[in-house]
């Protein structure tokens, strides 16, 4: 049995010249909240357009529960948040959700009030949602996005330009949606430290192609602490790591070693350098953070808002 709710092959999506999608082939475990990184422009849009059946793609494939996904199209089993969530300003969060259920063929009074209970909306009662606060809002356009209860929720960037506490809502809102209705979420965002503390995998993405697709475990063992020992003499300071039984140690450049998973030995390590008559510069514990991660993995210099 295919243990992928999602998969896609080759997908790929061109605008004229442009190949905002390219060559895309993504493994979303079912029940995993999967993180879709990349820069602004990288094609996280696009692609979830892809997926939620909003744009066509140009060749590739989507395979929902190892089945060809325009059989799941209209099932109601992709629930979407892209882009701005098509809310009517002058209308109840109830409302809002009404019209969206009958369009959708599935209106049911009880459905609703449970989503709106869900998402933290249950006592907004006559207060017209252009009334809302973003996060309100946002919160608003996800339980839109649930009201046919489906097996993927898709969520293109649900925390983009809210406070604190927004974000935080957000991110409960996601997790109880994971733990407690086993929903498979994809959810993007150009920031990894904001997807870090809910995502279960992740799909870095640069210039519409993956660059790579890695757990959180994975993840978290790309950015383990390691001793950081900077020196001119690097040659005879990896002579003794060796002999030491560091073998795994990283050159990094003229000056710099990085030796992994050794932090409780680092004033062993001191001292036997020492001892060898080799000066350091400094010796120090450090952790890779997941931004620098990124922005070395898509090969930038931080994040391009635009
Ligand atoms: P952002 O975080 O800025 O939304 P993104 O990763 O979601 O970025 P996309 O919106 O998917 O990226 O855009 C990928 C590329 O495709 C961009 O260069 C964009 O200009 C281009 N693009 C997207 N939609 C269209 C369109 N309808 N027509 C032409 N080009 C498009």
């Amino acid at each position: 049995m295919n243990e992928y709710l999602l998969e896609t092959v080759c997908l790929t999506k061109t605008y004229g010249h442009q190949r905002a999608v390219d060559d895309l082939s993504l493994h979303v475990p079912k029940g995993s909240i999967y993180g879709l990184i990349g820069r602004n422009g990288a094609g996280k849009t696009t692609f979830m357009k892809m997926i939620a059946g909003l744009a066509k793609p140009t060749s590739g494939e989507i395979r929902l529960f190892g089945t060809d996904a325009e059989d799941s199209i209209g099932q109601n089993r992709i629930g979407a948040l892209i882009e701005a969530p098509g809310i009517y300003g002058d209308m109840t969060a109830f409302d809002n959700m009404r019209l969206k259920a009958v369009a959708t063929g599935v209106y049911h009074r009880g459905k609703i009030n449970e989503l709106l209970a869900l998402v933290g909306l249950s006592d907004t009662g006559h207060k017209k949602a252009g009334q809302f606060s973003l996060g309100m809002k946002q919160r608003l356009g996800i339980a839109m996005s649930l009201i046919g209860t489906p097996d993927l929720l898709i969520l293109d960037e649900p925390i983009n330009g809210l406070d604190p506490v927004g974000v935080i809502e957000i991110r409960e809102l996601i997790e109880k949606l994971s733990r407690e209705y086993e929903m498979t979420v994809i959810i993007s965002s150009h920031i990894l430290d904001e997807l870090a503390r809910i995502a279960t995998h992740y799909g870095i993405i640069n210039e519409g192609k993956l660059v790579r697709e890695l757990s959180k475990e994975e993840l978290l063992d790309q950015c383990a602490e390691c001793v950081e020992i900077r020196s001119d003499a690097v040659k005879e300071v990896c002579l003794a790591l060796e002999e030491m039984g560091y073998a795994a140690y990283e050159v990094c450049d003229s000056a710099t070693v990085r030796v992994p998973n050794c932090c409780d030995r680092v004033g062993e390590i001191n001292m036997t350098l020492a001892r060898r008559g080799i000066l350091l510069r400094g010796i120090s514990v450090r952790q890779e953070s997941l931004e620098e991660f990124f922005v070395n993995l898509t090969g930038g210099a931080g994040e391009n808002h635009e």
